[in-house]
């Protein structure tokens, strides 16, 4: 398989890369995003002879043989499959209501879904190159929260490879602050006075600035990296596949969006032949997706700060990619739709549900729950994409109670933390460097 910028017109004779070469470009040379040249349709027999497969691992490595056709990682797909995915990604169908499915995507190591992305990435990275320490390869990734400590947590401690990640000051959790800020001197941390697209502006200036791309060998871990998305596409599609056997539905899938990487992997899974009826997209009161559904126009607003803060994007980075797979907003409407979820809603649900079902959602699962009701969804799986315990300020005065914090994510809580301020700057990020 071949991938094109996402800004590649008809005709052009730009650049076709493989997996392997992607992933050291992360942007297109024009601007744009890579994606596949042309997706594969797997047939019934294939989708039945996945569901045979004993593990999300291997069943990603089947669903994914054919978007590393011709790259060098192809030989390694397999055991980047079994060690990327080495925690339980469990649908649970929900007692009061056996039509509703969660999908927990937050057992890895940083408690949020990120960590298969992030994971997936540093095994296809750390394959794929010869660990120097003269000239080591620096991860550079911009967070909203989440990210980072994923990205971090995936590639400190393998050689040959340091990480920089910028976060906007003042606008993360502190259990998310301290999972981008205690891994030691190959992780650095900048605290930027602004806002997450700040953040990613810089990111995105330092990648396209060739001399000091080549200083620091930079590789981007941000989802616009398709090693990012395409693990993301196989557990919406091992979780579509399960439904389906479990209920005879086709699910409706509803994501908590905000840079929109899992909604475009979980829209590639529906492409390529999984059976996934709607995706509907939650969002907070960020409304750039929101107006563009009903009006046709990309605006970019400021972007504002909300309780489901790993969504408070105003320009999400993966808006081109959507527009690649929908390019008329009439057939995206027809597949997807977008609510918007307000501050007020998100506590009300997690109070509620808490109270009433015994359910403690994160800020972000919660948008997906609120979704579910507003566009009286049956037959839903709800991406749950972080554990409550790493949002613990906002979730327990709501519950009035203690939440567990589970091992793994205790673990990467302890250490001390460093990280140094930077003003939304891009001269001052090249001297901080
Ligand atoms: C990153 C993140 C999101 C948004 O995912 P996108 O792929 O950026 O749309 C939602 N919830 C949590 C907990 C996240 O960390």
């Amino acid at each position: 398989m071949k991938y094109v910028s996402t800004r590649m017109k008809p005709g052009d004779r730009a650049p076709r890369l493989t997996f392997s070469e992607c992933l050291t470009q992360g942007l297109a040379p024009d601007g744009g995003l890579y994606v596949p040249e042309a997706l594969p349709s797997f047939s019934e027999n294939d989708i039945a002879s996945f569901a045979k497969l004993p593990t999300l691992a291997d069943f990603s490595a089947a669903v994914l043989k054919p978007f590393l056709a011709e790259s060098t990682l192809a030989a390694h797909l397999d055991s980047i499959c079994h060690e990327a995915m080495n925690f339980e990604v469990p649908l649970r169908f929900l007692s009061n209501d056996p039509s509703t499915a969660i999908l927990e995507l937050f057992h890895g190591p940083t408690a949020a879904f990120k960590d298969v992305g992030a994971r997936f990435l540093a095994s296809c990275q750390a394959a794929q190159s010869t660990p120097s320490a003269h000239s080591p390869t620096t991860v550079i990734v911009a967070t909203s929260g989440d990210t980072g400590g994923a990205v971090a947590a995936a590639f400190s401690g393998r050689p040959g490879f340091q990480v920089v990640i910028l976060y906007p000051k003042g606008k993360i959790s502190a259990r998310q602050e301290k999972q981008l800020t205690n891994w030691g001197p190959t992780v650095r941390a900048f605290a930027v006075h602004g806002s997450f697209d700040d953040c990613q502006r810089l990111v995105k200036s330092a990648l396209s600035d060739p001399s000091l791309s080549q200083k620091y060998r930079f590789i981007s871990a941000n989802s616009i990296s398709i090693g990012r998305l395409l693990p993301q596409m196989c557990y919406h599609a091992k979780a579509s596949v399960d439904f389906q056997t479990k209920t005879s539905h086709r699910p409706t899938l509803i994501v908590p969006t905000g840079n929109l990487g899992n909604a475009v992997a979980a829209l590639w899974a529906k492409r390529v032949g999984f059976p996934i009826g709607r995706v509907v997209l939650a969002t907070n009161a960020n409304r750039t997706l929101i107006d563009y559904f009903e009006n046709g126009r990309y605006e970019i607003r400021p972007a504002i700060p909300t309780l489901a803060n790993a969504m408070d994007v105003s320009a999400p980075s993966n808006f081109e990619r959507l527009q690649h797979l929908y390019p008329d907003l009439h057939f995206l409407k027809q597949d997807v739709t977008v609510v918007s979820v307000t501050d007020d809603e998100i506590r009300e649900v997690i109070r509620a549900d808490a109270r009433d079902c015994n359910q403690t959602w994160c800020p972000h699962t919660a948008t997906a729950v609120v979704a579910k009701r507003k566009t009286q969804t049956e037959h839903a799986i709800l991406c749950a994409t972080a554990h409550p315990a790493k949002f613990e300020t906002i979730v327990e005065p709501l519950i009035g109670k203690t939440i567990e914090v589970p091992p793994r994510l205790a673990s990467t809580l302890r250490g001390e933390s460093h990280s140094q301020d930077l003003p939304a700057d891009y001269a001052a990020f090249v001297s901080a460097l």
